[in-house]
This record gives structure tokens, C-alpha cells and sequence, in this order.
């Protein structure tokens, strides 16, 4: 038997591990007896990490040294408008890596978010060791289909930190496509992956014909998930407990512990029409009567419904962006999937089926889905599933900087992986004897406010009037985001070119450190 590759579903929120088992993928029980485990990393009064389930528990009286949601940071720079934004929310310290990247403060020690997530993956690990009773190695990991290459290396990172050999980075979506329609057989048929989870939003939509799975479009909001929908109800709770105790709440444990039961309320109310939370002994020292809070209320599907009016509303634009971009209505989809836990929520079920104008399929489990659709790319991976091939998309644009530093697109957001592209430039002054190819990657039309992956210069350009001297650019992007760039000077065919792999900000020498360093739960 070959060795094992397992699936994972590194998630924002929960995390889940499934492995192959006689060609069928099955997603496997923690050792809590649980089959996700909270992607959460916490630092005990005792001076032991812990993880999963574990770190959930204590998380309420332990805030500021109880980490979650770090998949939101990875691979981003500490001057990023988003790391900002989740600073102003999260209890623990989110400070300037060495590297200027966001990393985190755990105690003591301040940590690279792929640090953080090689612990929950180290976890699943331990999961899948335990179950198949040998030594697992190798894995493939789902990460949003919007993470750029920074953010995809940042997790290869993490995975490598862990003890694992990422065999493949994949998309979410494409994943949960591979899990619902890998045994289907019949017609062509266009699916949309629909996915809300606890901190993105994720839409594809693919086509599956003879085995063939196609990416055609994919749109999302990064800063769109099942926490936002808890901090409304959660600042709506926390008014109403202000108001009755006549003071403000500003103690972490208390907030913390109005985040925990808005999120348990909002649970509750996919099932049921209204429900209690209940918060005994909330705050003290307040103006009425003894001056301690004890906070009750009845919440109900529909007061959760308004107060998340807007977060809805935005289901929608990334749906449409995804659809035009691939020249369909919507009413050409024939299946929407739905993937992660907050689609449980009916109304964001409705939504979904609002935008389509069909009943997104049932019988699958929007949790595990995605775990499985990696466990199952393992298996095209090691040739169990014959003639199915997974063919992806660039998730975004690359090109390079022009006059007036504008960005010029080579290779366009959604084209087909691998992809190569070509486009001739000239130089733009009298006696220019060199260029310099700077390499960008998003959809800004100014080069700067977009990536720069790489630089470097071809020289010795002959001497002649402005745009007289044609540069040929060509750029060639492989299935793991790895770019490579070639110029070429027209006329004498003089050419240099560049391998560019995005940096997740750690070099080589700092991941194979802490891989050394790495010890599971301690
Ligand atoms: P995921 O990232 O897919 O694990 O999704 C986690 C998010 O789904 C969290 O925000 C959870 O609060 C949310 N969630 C899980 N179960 C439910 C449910 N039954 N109803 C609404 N939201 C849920």
C-alpha cells in the first residue's frame, strides 16, 4: 500500500481531517470523539498548549491568550486594511512580524500565523496517525479559492512546520464540486459552490463533464463570515445588557462570553423560531440594585434575521461577480452545493436559492465536504479514480508594471492553470538600455496598490529612440501558483527570465527551523 496522503480542510473556524479508506474517503473522529476540531491555539495558566476542543473550552476565561480566526491573517502584511480591521475584534495582540507581516502575541512569544496553524495541523495529524496506526507524512490541504500566493505559500508553510509534505494546495469550492460530483455520472452540469463559513465567503462555479472538473469562475469576500454574524447579535446583546445594568460591559471575560452566546443563539435558531440566552452574573459594580447583572432574553430567527440584513445583502454581489465573469445567467446553474456550517442558517439557505433561483442540494454534510473532496483528490493524485482530472483557475490576475505605473494584465484573473501568456512592450525613452520587469498580481489598475512578487531587470538593450526597442514578455503559471517570467528583446533575442514563487514572508531556513522545533502539544 502506498503511503497515506491525507485530506485536510484547514478551516477558519473548524478544521477536519478525512484519508481514503478502500478508495472512499471517510472523515475521521478526534480524540474528543468529534469530526472537526476548532482551528484554535490557546497558551494555559499553566504554561501548556493546547488545541481544538481543548483550547475552545478554556477560551472564555482565558481571551487574551486564546487564538482563533489566525487563518484571517496568513500571509498578510501588518499595514493591510483587513488585519486592521480584525484587530479592532479579536481579544489577543495582533503585532508586526519581523518580516513586517501580521503575526500574533501568545504569552511571551510572538508567532507566525502559519506557526499557529502547523499546531492545529500537527493536530489532525495525530488524528489521522492515531486511526491508521503509522506515520503519516504527506497531505493535501483546501485553502479559500481567493487566497493569493502569498497566503496558499503561508499555508504550504504551515503544513511543512507541521511534519507534512503538501502535495497540493487546493480551492475550497472545487474540493466540496469534487466531493458532490465525483461519483455522478450522466450530462454536463454547472454547479455552484456556495460557501459560508466562519470568516469567508466563497462562490465558484464549475462544470463537471466526463469526469472532467472545471473551475470557471470564482468571487468572494474575505471579510465575510459566521463571526460577523455573531458580533452583530453579540454588540446588539451587549447594548441591551449595558442598558440594564446601567454601565458599560468593557471586562474581556464578559464580552467574550456575549460572543459565545451569540454564536450558540444563532446555532439555535436554524433549527428553532426563537430561543434563550441566558448570562448569569455578566458584570458587577453597575447602578441597579446590587449592582451585579445577571442578563436573560429571548431571542428570536427573526430579530437575528434583521439585525444581519446587510451581512445577507452581501451574499449576493460576489454570486453575480463570478457568474459574469463566465458569461452565464444564473439560472443556467444546475446544482448549488452548499459548504460551511453557517449555511445552516435558513435564511442564508434562502438567500442562496434566491440567487439561483433553485433549492440548493441536500444530503451533504456542509462541514465535511470539503475534507473529503481533498481526501478525494488524493486519490486522482495516486490514480484511483481513472479519468477524473481537476483543472483550476487562476484566482487572480498577474502582470506587470508599465508607464505612468499602471498595472498591465498578462495573465487574467480565471484563466486556466497551467497558463502561459505573451505581450510585447517597447521601451519608453531615447536610448533606454534597460527594463525593468516588475511583477504584480491583482486587479488594481495601479501597479502598487497591487502584490509585487518579484523584480528583475534585462539589460544592454541597444541604443535607440523611445519605442523603438520591443520587449517580449512572456509569463508562465504552473498548477502551484509558481510564475515564471521570461523577457526577450525582439531584436537581438537576447532574453532573461525569473522563477517567481510568492514569499509567505518565512524563509526556507525559518520553516525548516521550526519544523526541527516543533513539538505536538506542548
Ligand atoms: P466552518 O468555518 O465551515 O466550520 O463554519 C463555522 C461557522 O458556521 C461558525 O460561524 C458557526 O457558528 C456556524 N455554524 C455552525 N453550525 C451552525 C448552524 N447550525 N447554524 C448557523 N450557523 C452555524
Amino acid at each position: 500500500m502506498s503511503a497515506p496522503i491525507i485530506g485536510i480542510d484547514l478551516g477558519t473556524t473548524n478544521s477536519c481531517v478525512a484519508i481514503l479508506e478502500n478508495g472512499v474517503a471517510k472523515v475521521l473522529t478526534n480524540a474528543v470523539g468529534d469530526r472537526t476540531t476548532p482551528s484554535m491555539l490557546a497558551l494555559r495558566e499553566d504554561g501548556k498548549l493546547v488545541v481544538g476542543a481543548v483550547a475552545r473550552r478554556q477560551a472564555v476565561s482565558n481571551p487574551t491568550r486564546t487564538l482563533f480566526g489566525v487563518k484571517r491573517l496568513i500571509g498578510r502584511r501588518h499595514d493591510a486594511p483587513e488585519v486592521a480591521e480584525l484587530a479592532g475584534v479579536v481579544p489577543f495582540p495582533i503585532v508586526r512580524g519581523p518580516n513586517g507581516d501580521a503575526w500574533v502575541r501568545l504569552g511571551d512569544k510572538v508567532l507566525s500565523p502559519s506557526e499557529v496553524s502547523a499546531h492545529v495541523l500537527g493536530d489532525l495529524r495525530a488524528t489521522a496517525e492515531t486511526y491508521l496506526g503509522q506515520k503519516v507524512t504527506q497531505a493535501i490541504i483546501t485553502v479559500p479559492a481567493y487566497f493569493d500566493d502569498a497566503q496558499r505559500q503561508a499555508t504550504r508553510d504551515a503544513g511543512r512546520i507541521a511534519g507534512l509534505e503538501v502535495r497540493a494546495i487546493i480551492n475550497e469550492p472545487t474540493a466540496a464540486a469534487l466531493a458532490y460530483g465525483v461519483h455522478k455520472e450522466g450530462a454536463p452540469s454547472l454547479i455552484a459552490v456556495f460557501d459560508l463559513g466562519g470568516g469567508t465567503f466563497d462562490i465558484s462555479i464549475l462544470r463537471i463533464e466526463d469526469g472532467v472538473f472545471e473551475v470557471l469562475a470564482t468571487s468572494g469576500d474575505t471579510l465575510l463570515g459566521g463571526d460577523d454574524f455573531d458580533r452583530v447579535l453579540a454588540v446588539a446583546l451587549r447594548k441591551e445588557a449595558e442598558a440594564a445594568h446601567g454601565a458599560p460591559i468593557t471586562d474581556p471575560v464578559a464580552l467574550q462570553r456575549l460572543v459565545d452566546a451569540a454564536e450558540r443563539a444563532k446555532r439555535e435558531l436554524s433549527a428553532l423560531a426563537s430561543t434563550e440566552v441566558q448570562l448569569p452574573f455578566l458584570a458587577t459594580g453597575g447602578a441597579q440594585g446590587s449592582g451585579a447583572l445577571s442578563f436573560q432574553r429571548t431571542v428570536t430567527r427573526a430579530w437575528l434575521e434583521e439585525l444581519t440584513a446587510s451581512l445577507l445583502e452581501r451574499l449576493e454581489a460576489p454570486c453575480m461577480r463570478a457568474l459574469a465573469d463566465c458569461r452565464l445567467e444564473a439560472d443556467r446553474i444546475d446544482h448549488v452545493v452548499l459548504v460551511g456550517g453557517m449555511t445552516r442558517m435558513p435564511a442564508v439557505e434562502a438567500r442562496a436559492a434566491a440567487i439561483f433561483g433553485k433549492r440548493p442540494v441536500k444530503g451533504v454534510n456542509p462541514d465535511e465536504i470539503v475534507a473529503i473532496g481533498a481526501a478525494t483528490q488524493s486519490a486522482i493524485m495516486q490514480g484511483q479514480m481513472g479519468d477524473v482530472v481537476l483543472l483550476d483557475v487562476a484566482s487572480h490576475s498577474i502582470g506587470v508594471k508599465v508607464a505612468g505605473g499602471r498595472f498591465s494584465t498578462i495573465i487574467a484573473r480565471n484563466s486556466m492553470v497551467p497558463a502561459r501568456e505573451t505581450k510585447v512592450f517597447t521601451t519608453t525613452s531615447d536610448g533606454q538600455d534597460f527594463v525593468s520587469i516588475e511583477v504584480y498580481q491583482g486587479e488594481e489598475p495601479m501597479a502598487a496598490k497591487n502584490r509585487l512578487l518579484g523584480k528583475f531587470i534585462l539589460g544592454d538593450l541597444p541604443h535607440a529612440p523611445a519605442g523603438k526597442v520591443k520587449v517580449e514578455v512572456q509569463f508562465t503559471l504552473d498548477c502551484d501558483g509558481i510564475v515564471r517570467v521570461e523577457a526577450r528583446d525582439l531584436g537581438s533575442g537576447k532574453a532573461t527570465s525569473k522563477k517567481i514563487l510568492a514569499s509567505s514572508g518565512l524563509s526556507a531556513e525559518e520553516v525548516d527551523r521550526l519544523a526541527k522545533g516543533y513539538v505536538l502539544g506542548t
